[in-house]
């Protein structure tokens, strides 16, 4: 038994209230936590007012975990002990980590059968530690200064990752958020974030660039805006480039400074190491609002720093650096394939981004001036919390983001073979339809609901996710019965479809995971049949209808001679019948053309047989009556 399709009452969308949602941008150097409160996104701060937390969690006496800055406090103490940029280790096994040399912490391999999955795990004084424990202790810490700061139970938090993670990191990550209670909406990949916080998702279509130059990464990133979704047309960088290097341009030069001034000198200890390097932290940061820096500071052997470093001598120092994320975008651009000229805009993501010559490379490279009015290291973090409010289901309508879609459309088998689209392709997650059915035959009781998947007009063309049955429709005339049938898909792409039958009430689903099992080369291939046979399934969709109609019609007046017959003569009976006959021909042909011609002709021969009828009734009704009781 299929279905007919009857009308169209549009989008319903799901009921909802405000909850609370978190974005995260869980950094190698930095983690932050924002959200959208009254439609503005803030980013979250600490009880003593920091917004960023150092991504470095410290293993202390009597099972302590220490996370953020008192953690960097420890890291020289107890290095071993004091873990430090463990996103570079997440889904990484011992072996990938190539250069364990300059780490300090202990690496051990995990045994084969243990449950993280050859993952590298770190020894440590609470014990043996997998990095995603590790991360889970910062997003534990991120999680709870949200909750204080929002007062409620968390619905769930966008977590956002390089675009370059594969599945083994991705997967590490959301690990680690489930460990630390969260409810992972969605991963969400950097740049994305980025150019959803400067709310380019509502810009004009094109090429965007994200230069991403965070504590140790550089990572740019190439996005094509297309109908509100990006995609990732190209990544490059360098793993081991950021702020940390122009720290240690800045040390180097002040040791250069001390042996200057005192030749004589004794080396430095571990602990005035550490100190210069704060200090060349500090004085880099200052430069990028002040002329020259001041640097003081007291080493071990009580000799006293005192230097000063303007910034023209910090832009010299420092410009090879600068220049070295230059080629990686020259590749990403030569990968993505592009020139100069496509590209619509610039995005400056991580701290480093402030410092003004970084500035004006990105901007001399591009010719273009970047967009630069929101904190660079704060940019992520607010692109996730939007994202994060949009999948709670705090906004609706046109507001929501076209971010992350159901890749083909979701729709169900029509009489005829025919797919009858319910949720279109690229319509943004979550979200929910509903369309109204009917029966196709007097009396019928069951109808199958048979879900597809893809963008082809006939079933045979599309991918069958599931079927289920609605029973106990009361008996009622073809087309008088009403079945609301409702599609939704939430934001982990998980599809339920109900059908309701209206009068009675009886009801009937199941869900679904449409893209499982479905890779993205499949769903491009599908997409690309649905292009390339677009002509061929216009006709085969015209076909089908025009049989559903002329079965339709000829069931109809079978019905109708069953009932009047005795209203025609054998001449008009024979008529009828030869175009009937006609009719049936034509059916059993491929022919649309042919099938209409004979459907209308059929019509036509019928014509005075339903103005006889219509009389007869007429009369029947108004037989025996009086003419004012007659509600004509
Ligand atoms: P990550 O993405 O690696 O976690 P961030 O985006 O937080 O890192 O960037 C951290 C880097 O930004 C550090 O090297 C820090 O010194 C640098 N940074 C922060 N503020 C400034 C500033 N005002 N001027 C120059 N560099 C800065
Ligand atoms: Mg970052």
């Amino acid at each position: 038994m299929a279905l007919l399709q009857i009308s169209e009452p549009g989008m319903s969308a799901a009921p909802h209230q405000h909850k609370l949602a978190i974005g995260i941008d869980l950094g190698t150097t930095n983690s932050l936590v924002a959200t959208v409160r009254s439609g503005m996104s803030t980013v979250l701060q600490d009880q003593h007012g920091h917004a960023l937390l150092p991504s470095i969690v410290h293993y202390g006496e009597a099972q302590q975990v220490i996370v953020g800055h008192e953690a960097k406090v420890k890291q020289n103490a107890d290095p071993v002990n004091t873990i430090a940029s463990v996103k570079r280790l997440m889904g990484r096994s011992l072996k990938d980590i190539v250069d364990k040399a300059h780490i300090p912490y202990r690496f051990v391999s995990p045994p084969s059968d243990d449950a993280s999955q050859g993952m590298v795990l770190l020894d440590t004084r609470a014990g043996l530690k997998s990095p995603v424990e590790i991360s889970a202790e910062i997003l534990k810490t991120l999680k709870n200064r949200a909750q204080a700061a929002l007062g409620g139970e968390l619905t769930g938090a966008v977590i956002t990752v390089p675009a370059y993670f594969d599945d083994a990191q991705r997967q590490a990550t959301k690990d680690a958020a489930r460990l630390a209670g969260l409810h992972v909406l969605r991963l969400l990949n950097e740049p994305t974030a980025a150019a959803v916080a400067y709310g380019l998702d509502n810009a004009a279509e094109g090429v965007y660039v994200i230069y991403d130059l965070g504590g140790g990464t550089f990572d740019v990133s190439i996005l094509h805006l297309s109908k509100g979704i990006f995609e990732v047309l190209a990544t490059n960088g360098d793993s081991a480039l950021g702020g940390d290097d122009f720290d240690h341009r800045i040390y180097c030069w002040i040791l250069d400074q001390i042996r200057d001034a005192n030749p004589s000198k004794q080396p430095l200890s571990e602990k005035d190491t550490r100190l210069l390097l704060t200090k060349a932290r500090q004085a880099k940061e200052w430069l990028t609002e002040n002329e020259e820096a001041q640097i003081t500071c007291k080493l071990s052997s009580a000799y006293t720093v005192d230097v000063t470093l303007t910034a023209a001598a910090f832009v010299e120092l420092t410009e090879n650096l600068v220049r070295k994320t230059l080629s990686p975008m020259r590749k990403a651009m030569r990968d993505a394939s592009l020139d100069l000229t496509d590209i619509k805009g610039v995005v400056l993501v991580g701290g480093a981004t402030r410092m003004p010559h970084v500035r004006q490379a990105v901007q001399d490279f591009f010719q273009q001036a970047p967009l630069t009015n929101l904190d660079p290291d704060k940019v992520v973090a607010i692109g996730a919390a939007i994202q994060a409010n949009v999948l709670a289901g705090n906004r609706s309508g046109d507001d929501l983001l076209l971010l992350d879609v159901t890749p083909l459309s979701l729709g169900l088998e029509t009489m005829g073979g025919l797919v009858e689209k319910v949720i279109p392709r690229n319509s943004t997650l979550p979200v929910a339809r509903a369309q109204d059915f009917t029966t196709f035959k007097d009396g019928q009781t069951a109808m199958s609901i048979h879900v597809l998947q893809g963008e082809r007009d006939l079933v045979s063309a599309c991918r069958s996710l599931a079927r289920f049955e609605l029973r106990g429709i009361p008996p009622m005339a073809a087309g008088a019965a009403r079945i609301r049938v409702t599609f939704q898909v939430d934001a982990d792409g998980l599809l339920s479809v109900s059908a309701r039958e209206e009068t009675k009430g009886v009801e009937a689903s199941i869900s679904v995971k449409p893209s499982y099992g479905l890779n993205e080369d499949a769903i491009i291939d599908m997409l690309k049949s649905s292009f390339s046979e677009a002509e061929s399934d216009k006709k085969a969709r015209a076909l089908a209808e025009a049989k559903v109609d002329a079965m339709g019609i000829i069931s109809a007046i079978h019905i109708a001679l069953e009932q009047d017959g005795h209203l025609l003569n054998a001449v008009e009976k024979e008529a009828i019948s030869k175009h009937i006959k006609a009719l049936e021909t034509a059916l059993a042909g491929e022919q649309s053309r042919a099938i209409h011609d004979a459907t209308a002709a059929l019509n036509t021969a019928t014509e005075a047989f339903a103005a006889k009828r219509m009389d007869e009734s007429v009369s029947r009704a108004l037989a025996g009556k009086n003419i004012d009781e007659v509600n004509l």
